[in-house]
């Protein structure tokens, strides 16, 4: 059994997006109820702490920070037609950051092995100066630039699953070799961004993979691009530290999505990922909640990556069944990526 750090905390849920707001505090309620219904004698729990000033500026301009700030108290704060800020958003985001922190520090400092922080609002559609799609501030971006610009990590993998491409993130990201960030999203849809040839610029250039998939790809396309896309170059890269922007609206019940993954979907990309650490970096991984908007959904996947990060490695892992749909998008994918990455084109 290894030991895992879950972070979660009632005070998520006071961040309020609006009326009908799919991004809603219940969200979190259902994750509380799955938690609690846990019987993992090495789950380890620990309360978040709030981001820093500093620590939100790893990522975010001065003026925007100060902007959410004033937000502080005010009922309602209208940053685009879908986000919008509470009177507690300030602090609920701030905390949102620092739980993502709370987890990579515990991980760090060997408290734990593994980490899954079930925060709100997400984070990965945040720009360094503005806010957008249900999020403030990048929390996953803001816990790897402190990973490498505060505690000397040299390489952070971050592999984003949500069913929408993160924008927000794979702009901080885009020009730096020590962030590899890797996405598969639904494609076209929300944001707009992610196709196959936004592969990052200068020093950066590789170090940004995009998987962008057509609704209704399920677990045997996913599995196939990871096998087959995905994994090999996050094996090449070789990270210290690896961490997942973990939304559940890929879930074939997910009402924004269009994707058809179950929960055994989310089990096998958390075993790839989980044997990748293991290879790597001692097993230090941590999840972070981005989208899910389906309570049961949510709680369901919740609790299958959970029970897997307790689970000692050296299980058998199936590969990917052939998934013909996925074909096009992995050989599209590698030539892009040809230069920076050894890929087997042929197989
Ligand atoms: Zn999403």
């Amino acid at each position: 059994m290894r030991k895992t750090m879950l972070v979660v905390d009632r005070r998520y849920m006071n961040h309020f997006a609006g009326q009908v707001h799919p991004e809603r505090p219940a969200r979190v309620a259902a994750m509380i109820e799955m938690v609690e219904s846990l019987k993992r004698a090495a789950l380890k729990h620990s309360a978040p702490r709030a981001a820093s000033i500093d620590e939100l500026l790893l990522c975010h301009s001065v003026e925007y920070v100060a902007e959410v700030e004033r937000t502080s108290g005010c009922e309602r704060t209208d940053f685009d037609p879908d986000t919008h800020a509470s009177a507690e958003t300030w602090a609920t985001a701030r905390l949102a950051a620092g739980g993502v922190l709370t987890a990579v520090e515990a991980v760090l400092d060997g408290e734990a092995e593994n980490g899954f922080a079930v925060v709100r609002p997400p984070g990965h559609h945040a720009l360094p100066q503005r806010a957008m799609g249900f999020c403030f501030f990048n929390n996953v971006a803001i816990a790897a630039s402190w990973l490498v610009k505060v505690r000397g990590i040299r390489r952070v993998l971050i592999l984003d699953w949500d069913v929408h491409h993160g924008n927000g993130t794979q702009e901080l990201f885009y020009q730096s070799p020590e962030v590899l960030y890797m996405s598969t999203h639904q494609y076209p849809f929300y944001p707009g961004t992610g196709w196959l040839d936004q592969i990052g610029s200068d020093a950066g250039t590789g170090f940004t993979v995009n998987a962008p998939v057509p609704a209704t790809f399920g677990d045997d396309e996913y599995m196939r691009i990871f096998d087959q896309l995905l994994m090999p170059i996050a094996r090449q890269f070789q990270p210290e530290f690896v961490l997942i922007s973990a939304g559940f609206d890929a879930h074939f019940r997910d009402p924004l999505g269009g994707m058809r993954l179950t929960e055994g979907g989310f089990l096998a990309m958390t075993q790839r990922l989980q044997r990748l650490a293991d290879q790597y970096c001692d097993g230090r991984m941590v999840a972070a909640l981005e989208g899910g908007y389906d309570l049961r959904a949510l709680a369901e996947c919740g609790r299958t990556v959970v029970n897997e990060l307790g689970r000692d490695g050296g299980d058998h892992i199936n590969a990917a069944q052939n998934a013909p749909r996925a074909e096009p998008i992995i050989q599209r994918a590698r030539y892009f990526l040809k230069d920076y990455w050894t890929l087997d084109m042929d197989n």
